[in-house]
């Protein structure tokens, strides 16, 4: 503060990393941001924050960032620097062209959880309205994709039930797939206050992560299972609770649709589903698999919490139906202290999603094939939209290596870095006639880009960001944008140049209109937001005030719907030529791909990805603490150093994927969710040996 000066003014704004969305005051000096302050009454974080929101914003201003448009017309071009009107001109021309060559399903666009509600909302306007066709996805795809399908097919609405204060009133809390004190910091220690109240924990997953033993808390139940084995473990658990008589009838009865309950739980009966049976298979321990189902079931208020080690599987969406089957089964929803709580990994994730950035649905998650739906849009935007499905990103690649598919613009996002199989993302990238990617730095991607629009960061932009538990909050702009336009004027502008007009003068008119389309949104405006802080979604009238717990008097859908989740083995396989198992996960100060992180003084805590690596596993390969080892499954291999640990089993290893050197999406395959084409990041069959170097 001594060397910066003294703030003279503060703008109260969201963080833009993970999905808790903490609110913090912008302290100022003409246009130097100061400090980040926490902001007291931020309703996420009552004035906590973590070291990502508090200290790494230094990316807005780093040297880095690209401030001018630029073209190239081959990718091995050296880029030329020119004006916005040159830029937003070209890429309205080549996506022209390419429909009028290739035809109108050969264009589409990439929404970004990183950007706001209002910016998403219009990226999909634009390709739905101004491209003619719903080839439009979302980095979701590779994260909660399997989550918007499982809630909606059981409950009826693709979010988590609780808000977080409900943590409060949890008895027992079960946490599978997730790592709350390092991805969802504020929210963790939130937990963490709960658990030494005295809730017990109950933990699932292949990695000792911090909460199952930190001081003051120790998790009742570790169930350290093999990556891949979700279902089998969620079904003996709900084995267990069939089995053993600790169904909430009285719930079920009033709650829920009978015959999908019965057929239910005659599958889960089955001898083939008892925690003995799936042991081998799972790993775990089958006495402590029956204590955890008995805990979860008696315990008092019982809540899910549950991360991407749910979703990123071949079995993703099938896993999210255990997890909800699971909670219907024991009366685990519909008020405070329980529910099922996808923690989010971006800060909006939950809003690209209902913004209708999925090429099927519409904002508030509906169909494209409704003609009712399609009927209400084409009216207000004055044209006619396709009612056919688009196309999902691994699936616009695909199109793209077969000819199909030509141009693509992509809103704030790496995907050449954050999808998987990276050869396969490469091959379809260089396969396009037009790339334009929007963004705040060169990434990966852009090397494969014909036009870089530089976007702005959330501090200078005006907007709202949704959190994990439907939180709609203000982003304020505290700085001016420094590239000239925030990103939803360069959508704007991109639509106007290819001849379909939008007309907005401020984000508050793009909310508007958001409300008037959709109906959970109905009673959401600048206004109000100002008025409340902030609101929870479902906001309508029969919710004014919004809604911190769903599902309260009924299911969203009417009646919760039990499924069957039988337990597919993954295809990625463990032999002799790769016979460990390779899973992913986040570290505290680091933030995906690292593109903001690693570009802040946050780096000096983590400045490489390693291995961990049981000491078993370690010896039987000559590996030592530190030394560099090569990481080797079928798609690829790359080199990182060594941690030896018992924090994983032996045959499991893990890594994160901060670093671009790691590449670790260089050794993960394209198997991917059966529902939703999310990517199985969590299961690949691997060999660790000693490098001989980088
Ligand atoms: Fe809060 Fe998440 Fe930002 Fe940390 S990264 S300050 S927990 S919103």
């Amino acid at each position: 503060v001594i060397e910066k000066g003294l703030p003279e003014r503060s703008v109260v704004t969201t963080c833009a990393y993970c999905g808790v969305g903490c609110t913090f005051k912008a302290e100022m000096r003409g246009e130097d941001l100061i400090r980040m302050v926490p902001y007291k009454d931020g309703k996420a974080n009552r004035g906590h924050s973590c070291v990502k929101g508090r200290f790494a914003w230094g990316y807005a201003t780093h040297r880095e960032r690209i401030l001018n448009p630029m073209l190239r017309e081959r990718i091995t071009d050296p880029w030329r620097e020119v004006s916005w009107d040159e830029a937003i001109g070209h890429v309205a021309r080549e996506f022209r062209r390419i429909q009028g060559k290739y035809g109108r399903v050969s264009v589409g666009g990439i929404t970004s959880s990183r950007c706001t509600n209002e910016e998403t909302f219009l990226v999909q306007k634009l390709v739905r309205a101004g491209f003619g066709n719903n080839n439009v996805d979302t980095c979701a795809r590779v994260c909660h994709s399997p989550t918007g399908y499982g809630l909606k097919t059981t409950f009826g609405t693709s979010a988590g039930t609780q808000d977080f204060d409900s943590v409060e009133d949890s008895d027992v809390i079960l946490v599978i797939g997730a790592n709350p004190t390092d991805g969802h910091p504020v929210f963790g220690s939130r937990m963490k206050k709960r658990l030494r109240q005295g809730a017990q924990l109950i933990v699932i997953d292949p990695r000792r992560i911090d909460l199952v033993r930190t001081p003051h808390v120790q998790a009742a139940h570790h169930l350290p299972l093999r990556p891949g084995t979700n279902v089998a473990v969620l079904t003996a658990l709900a084995h267990v609770v069939v089995t053993e008589g600790l169904v909430d009838e009285a719930f079920v009865r009033a709650r829920c649709d009978l015959d999908s309950f019965q057929a239910w739980a005659d599958f889960v009966a089955a001898p083939q589903n008892a925690p003995e049976a799936v042991a081998d298979a799972t790993g775990v321990d089958p006495l402590a698999l029956r204590a955890a189902a008995r805990l979860y079931a008696t315990g008092g208020n019982a809540a899910i919490y549950y991360g991407l080690g749910v979703t990123e599987h071949s079995q993703g969406s099938t896993t999210v139906m255990a997890i909800a089957n699971l909670a219907m089964a024991t009366g685990n929803i519909g008020r405070k202290g329980v529910g099922v709580n996808p923690l989010r990994g971006q800060n909006n994730v939950q809003g690209a999603c209902d913004m209708g950035s999925f090429p099927h649905e519409m904002s508030g998650y509906r169909h494209v094939a409704d003609d009712a739906t399609r009927a209400m849009f084409e009216e207000l935007w004055g044209t006619t939209l396709d009612r056919e499905p688009g196309l999902r990103i691994p699936n616009m690649l695909d199109a793209a290596v077969s000819g199909s598919f030509k141009g693509l613009y992509i809103q704030g996002e790496d995907i050449l870095q954050s999808d998987p199989n990276t050869a396969h993302v490469a091959a379809g990238l260089a396969a396009m006639e037009c790339v334009v990617v929007q963004d705040l730095f060169l990434n990966e991607t852009a090397n494969y880009a014909h036009v870089f629009l530089p976007g702005s960061t959330f501090l200078e932009k005006d907007g709202t960001f949704t959190n994990a538990e439907r939180r709609i909050q203000r982003v304020r702009r505290v700085m001016t944008p420094r590239a000239g336009k925030a990103d939803w004027e360069i959508t704007l502008d991109i639509a106007h140049a290819m001849g379909y007009a939008m007309t907005y003068s401020h984000p508050s008119e793009i909310m508007d209109e958001i409300a008037r389309v959709t109906p959970t949104f109905t009673g959401v405006s600048y206004d109000r937001l100002e008025q409340l802080g902030s609101i929870q979604w479902p906001c309508n009238e029969a919710a004014p005030e919004g809604t911190p717990v769903m599902h309260m008097q009924g299911f969203v859908r009417g009646q919760g719907r039990f499924m069957i989740t039988e337990y597919v083995p993954t295809d990625e396989r463990t032999g002799p030529r790769f016979p460990l198992l390779l899973t992913t996960g986040r570290i505290l100060s680091q933030y995906n791909v690292g593109a903001q992180t690693r570009r802040t003084e946050n780096s000096r805590w983590h400045e490489e990805d390693v291995l961990e690596i049981h000491p078993h596993d370690a010896e039987q390969r000559g590996v030592r603490d530190g030394d560099l080892v090569k990481l080797q499954s079928r798609a690829g291999a790359t080199t990182l150093k060594a941690t030896i640990t018992d924090r994983v089993a032996p045959g499991v290893v893990y890594t994160t994927f901060h670093h671009p050197m790691t590449q670790a999406n260089v050794v993960t395959t394209d198997y991917s969710d059966w529902a939703t084409n999310c990517p199985e990041y969590k299961v690949t069959a691997v060999q660790v040996s000693p490098s001989n170097g980088p």
